[in-house]
């Protein structure tokens, strides 16, 4: 009550204070009295508006910083007497301003789960609850805490784990990779002696796969949603910069996401949280219809009892897209797991300053390798391919695709997602500044079970398989040593190799030039091909012979579902199995998959008994 929010209020960059993301500067006051009509902006106090939104625009002819701010309309009229006669009159016009209610996430998410513990008992407390799997229900005992083990310290994996620790439970996270110290070792002799460690890579480790990324911290869910709030709240608390919480576009970048994830395993740690590195979940202790624990080993081969089995409660599986072993493991237990669509393309990278240049034309000269007043341009492209317009054999089952730009990394560079050497697969990273020579981006299709069957791939691990498919040509062709197949993107609308000496390419491990034709079944190709054509009408430009296409983007989200119930998220075919995250096929992104981490912990805690009333 007594907030107004308003939107849409635009300020050139010349009058801008630029990287100041809470200034309430003169020209913004000046829009903000326009958007109100207010005759004299200098008359409206600066402390009265708070920004919660700064976008930058260059869309526009003319490139703005775009804001939404929050007008408390109290103070409004307790510090100013002639602005308060005027609020008095504002009230009939309130329809040209967006009125919402402020949300009502107060604190971070520390602060949410201790309002939300049982009455009474605080984390210490030995008034828990007991799994009772022989009568399928979970029962009360004053004995010991609930048990629970969350598999993957992604992002799903470390917010399941902060919610259940906050709640109470006895929480054991296991990741077979290592901790970002050592994985940043591992990570480095990758790139500069390609040694790939199967456990610890691009993929696997503390983090997850979002570790070594640009880490940004857009998401489809909605930046006003409460839950995206308290994600983002909990990361500053953590040690991100508050921007995130105003910046339109939030990114982190691997420098900040490292010390961010020390302090949350140290926090973890501080909660009694046993964290396990460098161990795996190879298989699940079933008894009935019950997971009961799990079966671990040394990711790197070095337990002297070579597994063990562990007792627990509850088992929350947060593994990510790339745990190919963990997928053909649940099948062996009959775990519902399903097929679900997915994309793959490659990745398209330009020169930063010809993206700049597109975006921005005559402002580009201000981006300054980050340092300057606007951002490094970024793009977001997608298009509709139909099967009508395209040349499809007629023994080709016609799918119209859907072809989109992805993980766009401004500043950034491809680096290598593989997990296994026989395999290649790229993605993209960049640090906070955004600072290098190169934009790149994923240029995918969507697949689907069609196109599985096509290359008789069955099962609900088809799309996995079709996957590894494409990783392994991309192998070949590259030549083996994790080198790239490459392709200007001229050569490649136009089906033709004319340059084997290619422009260079952030990617450290080398780059060969190579037919990416050769790589995808033909009508994916050609969707790539015809919406490639139509992103270069939107962006001028974007078609050139400076641009280099990587092969293969194929881990863009996961190629499976693990089914899970509504409300309780526990697996539809295994009682105290609860798959979470972008692995489960319920998230794409650092922030939905901390969002889906979040909600499962309260899920798991509040089934076992551990939290008041619902959430
Ligand atoms: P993951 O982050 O994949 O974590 C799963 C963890 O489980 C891993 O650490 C793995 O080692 C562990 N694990 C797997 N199997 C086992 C097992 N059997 N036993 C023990 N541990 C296991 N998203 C964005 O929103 N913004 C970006 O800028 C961005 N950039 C990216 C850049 C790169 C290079 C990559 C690879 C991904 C990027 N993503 C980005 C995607 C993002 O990282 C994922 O969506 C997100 O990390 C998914 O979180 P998760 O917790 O579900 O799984």
């Amino acid at each position: 009550e007594g907030v107004w929010r308003l939107s849409r209020l635009g300020v050139s960059v010349h009058e801008d204070p630029g990287k100041d993301f809470w200034t309430v500067s003169e020209a913004l006051l000046k829009e903000i009295a326009k958007v109100l009509e207010f005759p004299v902006p200098s008359m409206l106090p600066p402390e009265a508006f708070t920004v919660v939104r700064k976008s930058f625009d260059a869309r526009k002819k003319e490139p703005k910083f775009v804001y939404t701010v929050d007008m408390d309309v109290h103070k409004l009229v307790s510090l100013e007497p002639r602005t308060s006669e005027f609020v008095s009159e504002l009230e009939p016009k309130v329809g040209f301003l967006e009125f919402l209610h402020h949300n009502n996430v107060s604190g971070d998410l520390m602060n949410v789960i201790r309002n939300h513990r049982k009455i009474g008992e605080t984390a210490s407390s030995s008034e828990v609850v007991h799994t009772n799997h022989s009568m399928g229900a979970y029962k009360f005992s004053a004995t010991r805490k609930p048990k629970v083990v969350v598999v993957g310290s992604g992002p799903s994996g470390l917010f399941a784990s902060l919610v259940l620790a906050e709640a109470g439970a006895d929480v054991t996270l296991v990741e077979r990779g290592q901790a970002v110290e050592q994985r940043g070792r591992d990570i480095g002799a990758l790139v500069v002696r390609r040694m790939l460690q199967l456990e610890s890579n691009f993929c696997f480790g503390e983090g997850g796969a979002g570790t070594w990324s640009d880490g940004k911290l857009v998401t489809r869910i909605g930046r006003n949603n409460s839950s995206v709030l308290t994600v983002l709240k909990t990361l500053v608390h953590f040690g991100a910069p508050c921007s995130i919480l105003v910046d339109g576009k939030p990114h982190l970048g691997t420098d900040r996401l490292i010390p961010l994830l020390r302090s949350f395993r140290r926090y973890l740690q501080e909660l009694g949280v046993t964290i396990r590195f460098g161990t795996r979940v190879d298989d699940l202790l079933v008894k009935g219809e019950h997971v009961i624990g799990v079966k671990i080993s040394d990711s790197r081969g070095s337990f002297e009892s070579g597994c063990q089995n562990l007792e627990y409660d509850a088992v929350v599986l947060a593994v990510g897209h790339s745990a190919r072993d963990t997928y053909q493991m649940l099948l062996s237990h009959n775990v519902d797991v399903v097929q679900k669509d997915f994309s793959v393309g490659l990745r398209i990278e330009h020169p930063q300053e010809l993206i700049n240049d597109i975006q921005y034309s005559g402002l580009a000269s201000e981006v300054q390798s980050g340092r300057g007043k606007v951002p490094v341009a970024d793009y977001q492209v997608a298009e509709y391919v139909n099967w009508k317009e395209m040349n499809i054999p007629s023994n080709v089952e016609p799918i119209s695709r859907s072809c989109y730009s992805f993980c766009m990394c401004p500043g950034g560079q491809v680096v290598l997602t593989s997990t296994d050497p026989s395999e290649l697969c790229i993605n993209g990273m960049s640090f906070s500044r955004r600072s290098s020579r190169w934009a790149n981006a994923a240029l995918v299709v969507t697949v689907s079970s069609k196109d599985f069957d096509a290359l008789n791939l069955n099962g609900p691990l088809a799309g996995v398989e079709f996957q590894r498919t494409l990783e392994r040509k991309a192998a070949v062709m590259g030549g083996g040593n994790f080198v790239v197949p490459v392709q200007t993107v001229t050569d490649f609308l136009d089906n033709r190799l004319s340059v084997t000496s290619v422009p260079p390419s952030s990617y450290r491990l080398g780059v060969k030039a190579a037919n990416l034709h050769n790589l995808f079944p033909g009508d994916i190709t050609e969707a790539l091909q015809r919406a490639i054509s139509m992103f270069d009408k939107e962006l001028p430009g974007f078609v050139s012979s400076s641009a280099l296409l990587h092969g293969v983007e194929t881990r863009t989200s996961s190629p499976v579902q693990i089914t899970r119930r509504s409300g309780t998220w526990e697996s539809t075919s295994l009682k105290g199995l609860y798959p979470v995250g972008e692995g489960a096929g319920y998230a794409g992104g650092i922030v939905s998959a901390a969002v889906d981490g979040m909600h499962a912990g309260f899920a798991v805690a509040q089934n076992l008994g551990l939290l008041n009333g619902s959430i």
